[in-house]
């Protein structure tokens, strides 16, 4: 797509130029005390100075329209309102009655507008007229596009099977219509990206307490310990306006990093762990209320089983012996541990996402998760709870016919090769290996939902490397992501202010996404796309809904509320289903083998692994290298909102943070450019030496360093990390350790 072919798009808010100064401050609450808040233009009214040289007081804004809608500048979901003037958002604010937001957004969130506007949308469906990321593009009406791609799909289908085509996205609302679509077309091959982020951490609770990822009660929690989650720049909403309303209620917060984040900064007590030993730590504390009688005997002996095999297991894994791989002092250990003891059941070791992220954050994850049972915080105030997030439970699902029956092997070795991945999980970096290696089939071709593969997986050459492999790929997006700039066909869809996607249930209460403004352009929603697309397969019957919102009235059936009182009302509260939970008594009985916590797990042990954790070394770096890290800012998620213009006003690129001594040794200067380099490549960033970081390891922001030339804003800004992370694949959970990259840095 050339910049000079391309149209330009509908006059937007953002069309003047934007500057610090003729923003209004906006931010909110708790996030804005955080120094996280953004500013957005506010119409065209512009402050100016009275006589005696104050602001003049601006007359109120008066919107058209207030739209009740569902972020996505992240997965978190917030439930937001759209302010709307002359056909046009001008402002996002907060849901005040969705749990997620509470009334507030985050900087991405509030950015939203800019998403919207952003002059780099795709605007109309194009197929590749040159060589793949040559730019070169050939704008077709959605007719031919969908022909086209429709003819691809069952010419693969038909010369190689099914199997052939992988489909993937990412977390999303439209999630069960993209896998009604890849079951229905019946291959086996969906990639979702949980393999790179909390693959150990859903595992290791699903073998612990037969959850996937345990609540937490920051009501009236004590004491939190976080290991490596930076929990306000990754910034889920709600958790992380728990959390600072935790801190000002004077719970004690212990963060475990490398990096002096900003959860660091509000903690009470920041341990710059050695990466990777995360897991000693967490024995240790095992160690120290076990062999001091620290834990909750009832509770131990009543609600689980193993404890007798942990106790031998961990009978070595002394505060002295974690200080030698830590770096922590073993006085300081010890004192956590008896600290968290006292604290409990009011007290919760956080599950994280990543841990530290290496092979053995399996195990960091379980030794977590028996912390948490051995001091019997389970279902207590401030402690874990039996469930968290969103569920469909209320809603009535449409109808389809079977599914076809799939014979063949996934490409992502779950579950011949990773028998204990869960099949919705899968191990997406497998896939990608599989495509080069051709095994255990040769894929063929690749359809891409909303998810940006060629800069999320780790070794980007591998990843275009694969694309090659292949005969067809096709992305859908709002923009000209990495992945759709190699692409051979680009469907637009319309941003989430734009379109309805699929209801959904957050705490017994029902919410809706629903178009603040029209589509942009040509753009279409994904439940539009997907159908027209089943039809032209001759899986019609899959699809069976006239348009958008008859799929929500579909879903709204069994329930007394019409479509058109929720989009008014914006919520909708499930009638009472669960008299247990909803009288606080959770049930304490656990969906595991035993119906019991599992502090020994049979499923580990007769899968060959460990039934209980035991001390694995991560690598380290040879003289010379840096342990790689990587971590959120709070402006921008993953690799999605680099083309915002707001957010990247704010963090427009990704220095190397190097501690003073590693930087003086290398001669490198606050600022200068400097070549980070690994055994997978080579990038070029510029040094922000600073004493927030360990001195073995350096640090780069996630997500830039994109090629695609149809994101203008983006292009060209910083380095990408997914040059040089190498891929290492945990055999257990399928999980990227990401750290396990060590680099060389040398000034350029
Ligand atoms: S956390 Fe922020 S970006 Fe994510 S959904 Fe909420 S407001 Fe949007």
């Amino acid at each position: 797509m050339s910049k000079k072919g391309r149209e330009a798009p509908e006059p937007s808010v953002l069309d003047r130029p934007i500057s610090r100064r003729t923003f209004l401050g906006v931010s909110a609450g708790t996030l804005a005390a955080l120094g996280l808040g953004l500013r957005l233009p506010r119409l065209s009214l512009e402050p100016s100075l009275s006589p005696d040289g104050g602001l003049k007081p601006l007359p109120p804004v008066v919107f058209d329209r207030e739209v009740y809608s569902l972020c996505e500048q992240c997965v978190w979901r917030c439930g937001l309102v759209a302010k709307v003037k002359d056909g046009k958002v001008y402002k996002l604010d907060g849901n005040p009655h969705h749990p997620h937001s509470n009334g507030m957004l985050c900087p991405r969130g509030q950015a939203g507008v800019a998403t919207l506007y952003d002059p780099d949308r795709l605007l109309y469906p194009m197929i590749r007229a040159g060589e793949r990321g040559s730019g070169k593009w050939q704008r077709v009406s959605w007719e031919q596009a969908l022909d086209y791609v429709a003819e691809r799909m069952l010419e693969i289908k038909e010369k190689y099977g099914p199997e052939a085509m992988i489909f993937s996205t990412t977390h999303n609302l439209l999630q069960p219509v993209f896998e009604n679509l890849l079951k229905a077309y019946g291959s086996p091959n969906y990639g979702t990206q949980r393999s790179l982020c909390f693959n150990a951490m859903i595992v290791a609770n699903l073998l612990t307490y037969g959850v996937q990822e345990p609540g937490r009660d920051y009501s009236a929690a004590q004491y939190i310990i976080y290991t490596g989650r930076n929990l306000l720049e990754a910034i889920s909403n709600s958790e992380s306006q728990a959390l600072v309303a935790a801190i000002a209620r004077g719970a004690k917060v212990v963060v475990l990093d490398p990096r002096f984040t900003k959860t660091a900064a509000k903690a009470t007590e920041w341990l710059p762990i050695k990466p990777g030993t995360d897991l000693a730590f967490h024995l240790a504390l095992i160690h120290e209320i076990i062999y001091n009688d620290l834990y909750d005997h009832a509770f131990v002996e009543a609600y689980t089983v193993g404890f007798d095999e942990l106790k031998e297991a961990v009978r070595d894994y002394t505060p002295e012996w974690a200080a030698t791989k830590t770096e922590i002092p073993a006085s300081t250990i010890r004192r956590i541990a008896h600290e968290f003891a006292l604290a409990a059941p009011h007290a919760f070791a956080h599950p994280n996402w990543r841990t530290s992220n290496f092979l053995n954050s399996f195990q960091t994850e379980r030794a977590i998760a028996i912390l948490n049972a051995l001091v019997g915080n389970w279902g207590q105030p401030g402690g874990l709870q039996p469930a968290a997030g969103e569920e469909g439970a209320g809603l009535a699902s449409l109808p389809h016919p079977p599914y076809p029956r799939v014979a063949a092997l996934r490409l992502d070795g779950v579950p011949w090769k990773y028998p204990l991945v869960p099949l919705k999980l899968g191990v997406f970096q497998e896939i990608r290996d599989n495509i080069l290696r051709g095994e255990p089939y040769q894929a063929k071709g690749w359809f891409i939902y909303r998810q940006n593969p060629v800069n999320a997986l780790p070794e980007r050459r591998k990843t275009l490397e694969a694309f090659s492999k292949l005969e067809f790929i096709v992305t859908i997006d709002i923009a000209m992501n990495d992945t759709a700039w190699f692409s051979d066909v680009v469907l637009p869809e319309a941003s989430y202010l734009e379109r309805y996607d699929p209801l959904t249930v957050v705490d017994g209460i029902v919410f809706i996404r629903q178009p603040a403004v029209e589509p942009l352009g040509e753009s279409r929603s994904g439940l539009w796309i997907f159908k027209q697309l089943g039809e032209r397969l001759g899986l019609g019957d899959y699809f069976p809904y006239e348009d958008e919102e008859d799929y929500l009235r579909q879903q709204l059936a069994p329930l007394e509320i019409t479509l058109e009182e929720l989009k008014e009302r914006g919520f909708y509260r499930l009638p009472e289903t669960a008299p247990a939970e909803a009288e606080g008594k959770p049930t304490l009985s656990w969906n595991t083998p035993s119906g019991k916590i599992e502090l020994a797990s049979e499923v580990l042990r007769n899968a060959g692994f460990p039934a209980v954790p035991t001390w694995e070394a991560p690598p380290e770096p040879f003289e010379g290298q840096f342990y790689l890290l990587t971590g959120k800012v709070a402006q921008h998620t993953q690799f999605a909102t680099h083309n915002n213009r707001l957010l990247h006003e704010r963090v427009p690129d990704n220095p190397l943070w190097i501690h003073p001594k590693a930087a003086a040794a290398r001669g490198i200067a606050d600022g200068d450019e400097v070549w980070v380099e690994s055994a997978a490549g080579r990038v070029k960033t510029r040094a922000h030496v600073t004493e927030r970081i360990r001195p073995d390891c350096v640090y780069m922001t996630p997500g830039f360093g994109h090629l695609s030339k149809g994101l203008r804003t983006a292009y060209g800004a910083g380095a990408s990390d997914s040059d040089l992370h190498l891929t290492f694949t945990d055999p257990i959970t399928g999980s990227q350790a990401l750290s396990q990259t060590m680099v060389k840095v040398t000034k350029a």
